[in-house]
């Protein structure tokens, strides 16, 4: 793969998690010309707390030290210090999965959870706007441009293959690149143009009409609240029959995040219900519904690129939160992006390199929207009669936390590069 004269063009649609991750690895390459172009004019805080899991800290690794320390100055410890500030006196914390509901329910006050997820010393959660925000100083402002909302792609010459790609924008300006990269989430524009307007997984959908609740509250006032002190203290979930509820400690134990999912509940219709020792959860979230949001996700896109455009994060694969993956996987897709791009030194191969991405990114990060979609699913006893069973329970998140958590992700950037330099080899015998 010889070099070429001129930097390769990469326009980055959409300045989140996915974007600006991706832009701060790919800055550091000379050969590339990276420019992100971000729709809102600053980041508000809003949205949750994201608890990132093991895959996600490996991919930020993979990006660079500097993407993963950005992460670590803003991140905040979840749980209490058993002593002392450091990482070492930090307590182990799990998400910890309970049945509040049914013959197996053991939400009472000495019982072990039925399974769990995670379990890590130290855990962190950290605000979007937090890490946008150190991301954001990983990449040369001349390199950013807000307020600018892409509507419009297109290819020239031979579906892209001999020319530049095309963008224009809300304020009516344009730009071309020699590759266009869509991280511009879950209404992706982008991602219309890679897998047509028309086709029956454009647009996210929310199956199962899942609504969420959100409320944060002091520690202490959660525990006058009846919120039993244990749940304070790690990830709960408790499950019943219409959905789940579930806690964060926040900012080392002093404040609380409790959220409640209700499946199957229109919007407007927003009564929650939960029994026993679920209640005083219920009960602290119904205090104010005004946090309150409808989720979707995608269904599988049958492909992640078209000519030199791909998308990637939630333009890509929007899951339920329900698996806590999906900035996890965002990541995982700059990390492989990042790999790549590292050896493509001409615009000819950059098709090759989106068609190793996709090989290797589609599978896994689809699987992920399933499983979460599944969690949700059995979260809320409506996946069969696995809630009847805490064994069957137990193995599926034990198999579920291998899957994402503990994922070889220096090997799936090998994986990706090798399928690359196929694909380059093949087309360099046919020309
Ligand atoms: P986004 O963060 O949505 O960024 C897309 C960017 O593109 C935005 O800045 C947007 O303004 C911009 N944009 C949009 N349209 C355009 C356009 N036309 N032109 C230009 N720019 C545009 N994940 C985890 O890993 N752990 C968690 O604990 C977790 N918790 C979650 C809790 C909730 C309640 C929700 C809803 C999600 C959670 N997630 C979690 C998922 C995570 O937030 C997303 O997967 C992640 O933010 C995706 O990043 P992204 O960059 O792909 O998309």
């Amino acid at each position: 793969m010889g070099p070429t004269s001129s930097p390769i063009q990469i326009a980055i649609i959409g300045g989140g998690i996915a974007g600006l991750s991706l832009a701060a690895a790919l800055i550091k390459k000379p050969h590339l010309d990276i420019h992100v172009y971000e729709s809102v004019h600053a980041h508000s805080d809003v949205g949750a707390g994201l608890a990132l899991h093991r895959n996600a800290l490996k991919a930020m690794a993979l990006l660079g030290p500097e993407v993963h320390q950005a992460y670590l100055d803003k991140a905040i410890n979840i749980g209490r210090c058993s002593g002392g500030d450091s990482e070492e006196a930090e307590e182990e914390m799990a998400t910890e999965i309970f049945l509040a509901w049914g013959p197996h329910a053991n939400t009472g006050k000495d019982q072990q959870p039925v399974a769990e997820l995670g379990r890590a010393k130290g855990r962190k959660s950290v605000s979007r706007a937090d890490l946008l925000g150190g991301l954001l100083g990983l990449v040369p402002g001349e390199k950013v441009s807000f307020g600018k909302r892409l509507v419009k792609i297109w290819e020239e010459g031979n579906g892209g293959r001999d020319g530049k790609v095309r963008f224009e924008f809300r304020d009516g300006t344009a730009g071309e690149a020699d590759c266009v990269l869509g991280a511009d989430g879950i209404h992706s524009v982008v991602r219309g143009y890679v897998i047509g307007e028309g086709h029956a997984a454009r647009h996210p959908v929310n199956h199962d009409k899942w609504q969420v609740y959100r409320t944060v509250v002091g520690t202490e006032d959660a525990i006058k609240a009846g919120v039993e002190e244990r749940f304070t203290r790690t990830v709960p979930i408790l499950l019943g029959p219409r959905g789940h509820l579930n806690c964060i400690p926040l900012n080392k134990g002093t404040r609380l995040s409790a959220g409640v999912a209700v499946r199957g509940a229109a919007v407007g219709e927003g009564e929650v219900d939960g029994p026993g020792k679920a209640r005083a959860i219920v009960d602290l979230v119904a205090r104010d519904t005004s946090a309150s949001w409808a989720v979707g996700d995608h269904d599988h896109a049958p492909v992640y690129f078209k000519g030199r455009v791909a998308m990637l994060g939630d333009a890509a694969h929007a899951s339920l939160p329900f698996a806590g993956n999906g900035a996890a996987q965002a990541l995982e897709d700059a990390a492989v992006l990042d790999h790549l791009f590292g050896k493509v030194k001409q615009p000819s191969q950059i098709e090759a390199a989106l068609g190793a991405y996709d090989a290797v990114r589609r599978p896994r990060s689809q699987a992920v929207v399933d499983l979460a979609r599944k969690f949700g699913r059995v979260y809320a006893f409506a996946e069969g009669d696995i809630h009847e069973d805490p064994e069957k329970l137990r193995q599926l998140f034990t198999l579920a936390g291998q899957f994402t958590n503990e994922a070889d992700l220096l090997k799936q950037n090998e994986d990706a590069m090798s399928k690359m330099e196929k694909s380059v080899r093949g087309r360099s015998r046919n020309n």
